[in-house]
């Protein structure tokens, strides 16, 4: 047998004592010692020495919204880096300069991160960009702000998730009218052309895509143009679930890029836009959160999932919301071999950490939110010292033997900044080792979504997408590692600039 392939010259992660391994026609064919993989040699084989860099195997992205990713990129104004509540106006009114017509619609902004502390409102839009429709979507997703021209499109009258004094739409009122704002066709395939780009940068070769509806024409025509170069398992809203039974598609339909994998449902909002459902009180006196469904309707639908062979994703982040979500659980007799999964599971109590457990359910957490949670951040300012400390316990989750996959929610994507929050949390049970950060965005995100035969670590037989890092974590600290390489199927992907 001979390699289209060879790395060779650094540590293969997950392999003791291995430091080089051989690919074919995109798969893994050898992982071993160099002078037993140097055999498959031939004069085609391209090799590449690793220089004691490490290889780990692609990282998978277990929750994401992928267009809105690339949309980020290409489209809309992006807020995160804003600095400031003034920085944040300023770039959404050059951005209204440079494109004097249609909306203008920007992305994740985050006040907890503002000297001033206060969410964007319509008075401050309408400063901004007075002559065009503008709305802001805060980073979590679940708030938008309006200008009073964007305000004017939203049919809904004022109440639970509409304030117009403040322009403020949140949870469906904020998704209608983001989906009004949504660009055509070919903007959004760029934007996975982009996403895709973006992400084999990061190292991801894989992601769980939390879509929203129409995502997957989007999905199919950037495919089709070869431009999808990450393999993305599509998570469609539940709305669509009638549709696909009658199709007849169930989990896995697809290609090699591109597969349905199961349906999502919200149970709550978020802890950063107040609509995350908890036991208590906001610690900022904003009520105690909102939860998004009826706990029948919930069990309804993931029972319906569940006959249909689909996986069901359910957004849970407040422990009022998980005990919701466990109800329904428990309500629709769900088969613990479908791992379901719970997605972000921030606030569990033990006892509910005990019973996911005992429903085999999948944790999608996201260990980026740590970004949150410590001294004097949101978390903390939101929900008080003591329910900061207990809040995405990933090493409780271990613990317990629930299977952990991780993922970004886009907030930002980046494997390697979620696995340095997790080895440096502020608080003990958030804290994972190295090697369980690194399993949880590769083996157990890949398993969240049934492609462990296929993907999530590095052995024979399996797919060649492996990431190739600037150093080796053992001698250096996490921060100062880059993505140096990112291989799909064999086919390298991305080369960092400068290096080799
Ligand atoms: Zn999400």
């Amino acid at each position: 047998m001979s390699a289209d392939l060879i790395l060779q010259g650094g540590p293969v992660f997950g392999s003791e004592g291995a430091d080089a391994l051989a690919v074919r026609c995109g798969r893994i064919v050898a992982v071993g010692q160099a002078a037993d993989v140097l055999r498959l040699k031939r004069a085609n084989t391209v090799l590449i020495p690793l220089h004691g860099r490490p290889v780990l195997p692609g990282f998978f992205d277990a929750h994401t919204h992928f267009v809105r990713a690339g949309l980020e990129r290409t489209f809309y104004v992006e807020l995160r880096a804003a600095r400031s509540f003034a920085e944040a106006l300023e770039r959404l009114r050059s951005a209204a300069r440079d494109r004097p017509e249609g909306w203008i619609v920007g992305r994740g902004w985050d006040e907890s991160f503002w000297p001033e502390k206060r969410y964007l409102e319509r008075a401050d839009l309408d400063r901004a960009v007075p002559h065009q429709p503008c709305c802001a979507m805060r980073v979590d997703g679940h708030l938008v702000a309006c200008n009073t021209l964007a305000l004017a499109r939203c049919p809904r009258p004022d109440g639970e998730f509409v304030d117009r004094d403040l322009g403020h739409l949140r949870e469906e009122a904020a998704w209608e009218l983001f989906r009004l704002a949504r660009p055509g066709r070919d903007t959004l395939v760029e934007a996975v052309t982009a996403a895709s780009r973006h992400a084999a940068s990061l190292g991801i070769t894989s992601v769980a895509d939390m879509a929203a509806r129409g995502d997957l024409a989007v999905y199919q025509m950037a495919a089709r143009r070869e431009a999808l170069r990450t393999r993305v398992f599509l998570y469609l809203p539940s709305e669509d679930l009638s549709a696909l039974k009658e199709l007849g598609v169930s989990r896995g339909f697809g290609s090699p890029l591109l597969t349905i994998q199961g349906v999502k449902a919200f149970v709550d909002g978020s802890i950063g836009a107040r609509t995350a459902a908890l036991g208590a009180p906001y610690r900022d006196g904003h009520g105690s959160g909102q939860l998004l469904i009826e706990r029948a309707a919930l069990a309804r639908s993931w029972r319906q999932a569940g006959e249909a062979g689909f996986q069901m994703a359910v957004h849970a982040i407040g422990d009022r919301a998980i005990g919701e979500a466990l109800a329904a659980a428990h309500a629709a007799g769900v088969n613990r071999w479908d791992r379901h999964r719970i997605e972000h599971l921030e606030l569990p109590s033990p006892d509910q950490l005990d019973e996911v457990a005992a429903l085999g359910l999948v944790a999608s957490m996201q260990p980026n939110f740590l970004q949150w949670s410590g001294p004097g951040r949101m978390y903390e300012e939101r929900l008080g010292p003591e329910r900061d400390a207990l809040i995405d316990p990933h090493q409780e989750v271990l613990a317990r033997g629930i299977p952990l996959a991780f993922g970004s929610d886009g907030m930002p994507m980046g494997p390697l900044y979620g696995i340095g929050l997790a080895l440096e949390a502020p608080h003990p049970i958030q804290r994972l080792s190295l090697s369980e950060a690194i399993r949880a965005y590769t083996e157990g995100a890949a398993h969240a979504a049934f492609a462990e035969g296929d993907l999530g670590t590095i052995a024979p037989g399996k797919q060649a997408d492996l990431v190739v890092l600037s150093g080796d974590p053992d001698r250096q600290p996490w921060v100062e590692l880059a993505v140096d390489m990112t291989f799909l199927a064999g086919e390298r992907v991305y080369l960092r600039a400068g290096a080799a």
